[in-house]
């Protein structure tokens, strides 16, 4: 599933289209990921206005076009964001082309787990305001981690990590990488942390980020060599600074693997 650092990637694929008007819009209607979109408004809004610019709210993505209109994209568990020809045909799983010109702009979704909303409106619609700031701002800090760890006292750490509306972005891997670098057990109660450990957990979040937003995010090269990223898929992956073996276990309902000399 796409994480921030994707995300990312797949909203700059579409700058390419920056500046010039949609000529046309071929879309799958009755498709799932329009299942909070009223197509005909997004058709009858969307056709001669141009692409002004676009916006990442944690994993979702917000285009911004002439006219008030904006189109939200999230990709769900599948989704990818291409840019093609403009003679191009749609295939099966393009559930959304916009069509310009001299390309065309495509979202594609194979399981249909992604969503498409649009809005008319001069502001920003709701449903992409955050009240969490991104992590890599500077309101994500310490303290405000602090907060919320205090009012989820019994939750894993992990669990926490993987709440979209304060850790906006984070996913599983990103959420392994994480307690790896900052040597916490993912399935340690927050109520347990010391405060060694949660300055740990908040510089090792700060990190991750930045580091995958200036690889995946940037070019969709790979993650530094030395990251659990590259060890968490493998069957026999071995943690990067021991090389002794990973465990694998279900935390927060994921597929989790930690390195059982790194993290306590
Ligand atoms: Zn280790």
């Amino acid at each position: 599933m796409p994480e921030l650092a994707e995300v990312e990637w797949f909203r700059k694929q579409w700058n390419a289209g920056i500046g010039a008007a949609i000529v046309d819009l071929v879309f799958h209607q009755k498709n799932r990921v329009f299942r909070e979109t009223d197509v005909r408004a997004l058709r009858e809004s969307l056709i001669g206005q141009k692409l002004l610019r676009s916006h990442r709210r944690g994993k979702r993505m917000l285009f911004q076009f002439s006219g008030d209109n904006w189109l939200g994209i999230h990709l769900g568990m599948t989704g990818k964001i291409h840019v093609r020809s403009a003679n191009y045909r749609p295939a099966k799983h393009d559930h959304l082309v916009l069509i310009q010109r001299e390309r065309a702009l495509v979202f594609t979704d194979s399981r249909q787990f992604g969503r498409v909303r649009f809005h008319h409106g001069a502001d920003e619609p709701d449903w992409c305001k955050s009240k969490a700031p991104e992590i890599n701002s500077r309101e994500f800090d310490q303290n405000l981690m602090n907060g919320f760890l205090d009012r989820h006292r019994k939750a894993p750490i992990k669990a926490a990590l993987l709440m979209q509306h304060r850790f906006p972005g984070i996913g599983n891997w990103m959420a392994d990488e994480i307690l790896w670098r900052a040597k916490v057990l993912p399935s340690k109660r927050i109520r347990n942390l010391s405060s060694q450990d949660r300055h740990q957990v908040f510089r090792a979040t700060k990190f991750v980020v930045r580091r995958s937003l200036e690889t995946l995010g940037k070019d969709f090269s790979d993650p530094p060599k030395e990251w659990l990223i590259h060890q968490k898929w493998k069957r026999d992956g071995v943690c990067p600074k021991h090389r002794i073996p990973l465990r694998h276990a279900t935390v927060a309902g994921r597929t989790t693997a930690w390195c059982p000399k790194c993290q306590k």
